[in-house]
């Protein structure tokens, strides 16, 4: 007799946690950073402020696999009550808005904390001043696995010594190997330094202690929060939009302008005709099959304008210059930021830097470094549309022979990456977004082909000189 049960989302990531990138000790470690590290730059820049970041990976002297990771940030906090979900509840979180943020899926910190929980039996700790409070709060919790719920072990409130401080310290340990780990871990520490040169960030290991300090004072523009666009609505989005409303009264036409992105009166009027509606119905008495109908037919029309980039933070093309020029050292570099182009309604903007020289070791191929909404991409660089586009292109075109000091930066800003997986290491090759990096590539390159003819004949001229 077969016996038949659910499975609570924290029960399903305890058995499969390899689909979000906790598949060995090694690998646990790297993402279990990461996760800290990208919520701590959320809180920030996402914010308005300028991230301090400080990151502390310790071992346990009586056994080296046991791995300590604390990171603490001046981001804004997490309101008191909402700590024990925040960190205790997969699928709970401030980032189901349409916004570009490196988190999305509300799940990232508590893989860290199941699998904390998992190896070693210890909770999590949290301390949290949020912005704009008196108090501060600090927990030990771990997550109820079978109810997917926090289970708290230790609380306590206390009040702000300085009203003005606000920011967050997660504290956990894992099983993790560090020897095997270090070196990626380093790596992304360093590419987060590159994407974000206005964050401070401090890095204290087993092995050393680093500090990147921020070269800019000029934070991007935060995203703003926007709405849903048409093209990429759902019969549930449509569902969910109609629910949230209050007034009942409220028609079509109405619901179209006020609740999507590049509806304005004259497009709604026009897709309502196009698409055979009465403009005068009211959205709440809508049925199951007429939203279907709707949903279809607003994915299928092609007259809304493109989505508006307000959601998007894009670092520009001068910081992303910065932040090359201070990691990676090159003796040329040209940066690109691409208007803002759509996928499926959904907005992104790519920007690239080609950099040529310098400290960038010589290599066969041209090294990539890829960037999701500001993440550093390490891992699964075979499958990632960047690889694809960088490795399509006929660099003899822009006179670089290999074996070259080439480095090819990719960025691609979206209110949704189309992340392979929910471990958010590579981005499908989305033909819209295929395209658009290979203009921005190929206008940088072209740069590097004037950058490279303009040495080789200083290079000549050097030579006849000599003779
Ligand atoms: P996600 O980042 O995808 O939303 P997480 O599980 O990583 O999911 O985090 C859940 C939520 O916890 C976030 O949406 C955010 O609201 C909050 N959070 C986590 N870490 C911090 C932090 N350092 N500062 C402020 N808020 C945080
Ligand atoms: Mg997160």
């Amino acid at each position: 007799m077969e016996k038949y049960r659910g499975l609570s989302p924290a029960q399903f990531f305890h058995r499969n946690k390899e689909i979000a990138g906790f598949s060995n000790p090694a690998r646990a470690l790297y993402q279990t950073v990461r996760e800290l590290v990208e919520n701590s730059l959320d809180a920030t820049e996402t914010h308005g402020i300028l991230p301090d970041i400080s990151v502390e990976i310790s071992l346990d002297p009586s056994n080296q696999d046991k791995v300590t990771v604390k990171v603490a940030d001046n981001g804004i906090g997490i309101p008191i009550h909402e700590i024990p979900n925040v960190f205790g509840r997969v699928f709970y979180g401030s980032k189901y808005v349409v916004r570009q943020t490196r988190g999305v899926f509300g799940l990232g910190v508590k893989m860290a904390v199941l699998y904390a929980q998992m190896t070693t039996a210890q909770p999590i700790y949290v301390k949290s001043a949020p912005r704009n409070s008196e108090f501060i709060g600090e927990y030990l919790l771990y997550i109820d696995v079978d109810k997917n719920i926090p289970h708290i072990v230790k609380m306590r409130i206390k009040k702000k010594d300085n009203p003005k401080i606000h920011g967050t310290v997660v504290r956990l340990t894992l099983e993790g190997s560090w020897l095997q780990a270090k070196k990626r871990i380093e790596e992304y520490i360093r590419r987060t330094a590159l994407i974000a040169p206005y964050a401070t960030i401090k890095y204290k290991t087993p092995d050393e202690e680093l500090i990147f300090r921020r070269v800019s004072k000029k934070l991007p523009e935060p995203p703003r929060i926007g709405r849903y666009h048409p093209k990429g609505v759902d019969v549930e989005i449509l569902k969910e939009l109609i629910r949230s409303l209050n007034d009942h009264s409220i028609t079509l036409q109405d619901f179209l302008v006020k609740s999507f992105e590049g509806v304005g009166e004259k497009i709604a009027s026009e897709f309502i005709v196009w698409a055979g509606f009465d403009p005068s119905l009211k959205v709440k008495e809508l049925r199951l099959s007429d939203l279907e109908a709707l949903a279809s037919k607003m994915r299928t029309f092609d007259k809304w304008r493109r989505p508006r980039p307000v959601t998007l933070s894009p670092i520009g093309e001068e910081l992303l210059k910065d932040g090359v020029k201070n990691i990676l050292k090159p003796s040329f570099v040209k940066a690109v930021t691409r208007p803002p182009s759509s996928y499926g309604g959904h907005p992104f903007i790519v920007e690239v830097a080609v950099a040529y020289g310098g400290e960038i070791p010589p290599q066969d191929q041209p090294m990539v470094l890829r960037f999701a909404n500001k993440m550093p991409l390490l891992y699964d660089e075979g499958v990632d549309v960047s690889r694809k586009v960088v490795n399509e292109i006929d660099w003899s075109v822009y006179k670089v022979k290999f074996p070259a000091p080439l480095a090819v930066i990719t960025h691609v800003c979206s209110t949704k990456i189309p992340f392979k997986g929910v471990g958010k290491e590579a981005i499908a090759d989305v033909p819209e977004l295929e395209h658009e990096l290979e203009i921005a590539i190929r206008e940088a390159a072209r740069r590097l082909r004037s950058y490279i003819t303009r040495m080789e004949r200083l290079h000549e001229i050097q030579r006849k000189e000599a003779t």
